[in-house]
């Protein structure tokens, strides 16, 4: 997924393309040539490196990027990174402490910035934490029994600091539809079109009239 992907309008309709594909409109088939105020945007990837943002609950993928969408899907691994951006993550070897190998998340930033106290309290906290002997390899096949795991894990330590903080804890449905299911919900945007202009070369967003009546473009 290192394409550039790009937007424009022409024919009416709003055309996805990758940067370096942007010559003939697909569906008129002319040339295009564009004005200052009409020119191609660039479509952020929604993937950003781990390593670089502090304090986050980081969601990756040992198959890369392109198999981020699915929430559900059993190859996403999550962690947490402390401000240093060193990811902590559940796993069969107990706790892991990457300083590489995130690059390419989702990233939800969870500290504020400018919040130099609670960034230190974070990275002391998640460091004794991921020492509690919950966390240890021997207990991991025990918290899969509970479906929490890797999951479990970030979610814990949130709690966790939720409550130092006097908060209530979330639970996982919470959590997941209040902070990760918006992120993720982008994201399979962004990779189902991409996908769709890998295969085809483009990519029609259907106009809001084709949708409510389901008429998708060719
Ligand atoms: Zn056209």
């Amino acid at each position: 997924m290192e394409e550039t992907l790009v937007k424009y309008k022409h024919c009416g309709q709003k055309i996805y393309v990758f940067s370096d594909r942007v010559r003939v409109c697909p569906i008129c088939r002319h040339t295009v040539s564009f004005g200052l105020l009409d020119a191609p945007v660039v479509v952020p990837a929604p993937f950003t490196n781990g390593h670089r943002v502090a304090c986050a609950f980081t969601i990756g993928s040992a198959l890369g990027p392109a198999h981020l969408g699915e929430w559900s899907d059993s190859e996403l691994h999550v962690g947490i990174s402390n401000s240093a951006g060193l990811v902590f993550s559940y796993t069969l070897a107990g706790v892991r402490q990457d300083a590489t190998g995130w690059e390419r998340s989702v990233c939800i930033q969870l500290v504020p910035p400018c919040r130099p106290a609670l960034e230190e309290s974070w990275d002391a906290e998640i460091q004794r934490f991921s020492l509690r002997p919950e966390w240890s390899s021997e207990r991991f096949e025990e918290q899969r029994e509970f479906g929490s795991c890797c999951y479990g894990f970030a979610l814990s330590f949130i709690n966790h600091i939720r409550s130092l903080d006097n908060k209530a804890g979330l639970s996982r449905d919470e959590f997941t539809r209040r902070l990760v299911s918006p992120h993720m919900s982008s994201v399979s945007r962004y990779i189902q079109v991409h996908r769709a202009v890998s295969q085809q070369g483009f990519f029609i967003h259907p106009s809001e009239e084709q949708q409510e009546l389901g008429i998708h473009p060719p």
